[in-house]
């Protein structure tokens, strides 16, 4: 079934959401109000570099810490913000974020690229390119630090307008990443005509090496895959040892996974770079 995703498709033509839908039923109020109060934090997991043992980048991923219920992850909160339409705003609130920290992280050493999770109802919003832009100068931040991570959904929503979006900000030099690749549908030829730069193998596969067969020849499919079409590939989910030497095998560029590191809240990050630039071995 998963073999579903690398074959070619038309992608559907969405209705546009109805605005007057997300105004009548507004944001879920507990949410906004957690937004308003600040109660969310990013959380940063390191990407390693294969050939120089080094972090070369991090994703950042969001939490809420609940005044009662303590940290909750994302997966409790972000299909209700994407249903609602407050992912828009909160998404703002999230590159803002990232950029504050952006200083810290090259302080301490970081080199690469912080990756920012947009939702494919981020793109729903018409002004997501300009609004981006528009943080990036009011924030000083630079746009050769930025890498933004879309899912397959996302481009299969509505190509030209995601297709503009995405060539406006890579003019500027922020890249992008197709995260959890190969779990959705994606055409082949729009993964050529898009500036993507890296692909993220869904943790689902690697999940499997050494010794599923099945995820072994889709893991070296992806990344063969990635390499013709002159893309970066990522590992997600590495776990193991033998993941990872499976993975040097094969040529991966980079991983990310709980081998290395979970994801940590910034000050542990901080320690965790500065101390690897000392290191910097596998
Ligand atoms: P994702 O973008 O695919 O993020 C990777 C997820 O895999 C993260 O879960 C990360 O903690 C987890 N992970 C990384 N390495 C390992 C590992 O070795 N083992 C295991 N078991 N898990 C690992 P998390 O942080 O719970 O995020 C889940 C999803 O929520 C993300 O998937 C992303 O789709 C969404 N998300 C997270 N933060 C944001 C955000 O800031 N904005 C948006 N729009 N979505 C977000
Ligand atoms: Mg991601
Ligand atoms: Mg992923
Ligand atoms: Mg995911």
């Amino acid at each position: 079934i998963r073999y579903c995703s690398l074959h070619f498709r038309t992608p559907a033509k969405p209705e546009p959401a109805p605005l007057t839908d997300q105004v009548l039923s507004g944001y879920d109020p507990e949410l906004w109000r957690a937004l308003q109060k600040e109660e969310f934090e990013l959380f940063y997991q390191p990407r390693i570099d294969l050939r120089q043992g080094e972090i070369c980048g991090a994703e950042a991923l969001i939490r809420w810490r609940h005044p009662e219920k303590g940290l909750q992850s994302p997966d409790t909160f972000i299909p209700q913000c994407e249903a609602s339409g407050l992912i828009v705003p909160m998404g703002y609130w999230i590159i803002q974020e990232a950029g504050r920290a952006l200083p810290a992280i090259q302080e301490a050493g970081m080199e690469g690229r912080i990756g920012i999770n947009l939702s494919f109802r981020q793109f729903q919003d018409t002004y997501l390119a300009s609004t981006i832009e528009r943080l990036l100068d009011e924030h000083n931040m630079s746009s050769q630090a930025m890498e933004f991570e879309l899912t397959e959904t996302a481009l299969c929503n509505d190509e030209e307008h995601v297709r503009n979006t995405i060539e406006q900000l890579s003019r500027r030099g922020v890249e992008f990443s197709l995260d959890d690749f190969g779990t959705g549908y994606s055409s082949f030829s729009l993964l050529q005509k898009l500036p993507i730069t890296t692909l993220k193998i869904d943790k689902s596969f690697v999940d499997g090496i050494p010794g599923n067969p099945d995820d072994e020849e889709i893991v070296r499919a992806i990344i063969n895959l990635a390499h013709n079409l002159n893309k970066q590939v990522i590992a997600e989910g590495v776990e193991t040892r033998a993941q990872l030497e499976f993975l040097i095998r094969h040529d991966c560029d980079q991983v990310q996974g709980f081998f290395f590191s979970r994801p940590v809240p910034l000050d542990q990050f901080l320690t965790l770079v500065s101390r690897r630039q000392k290191q910097s071995s596998l």
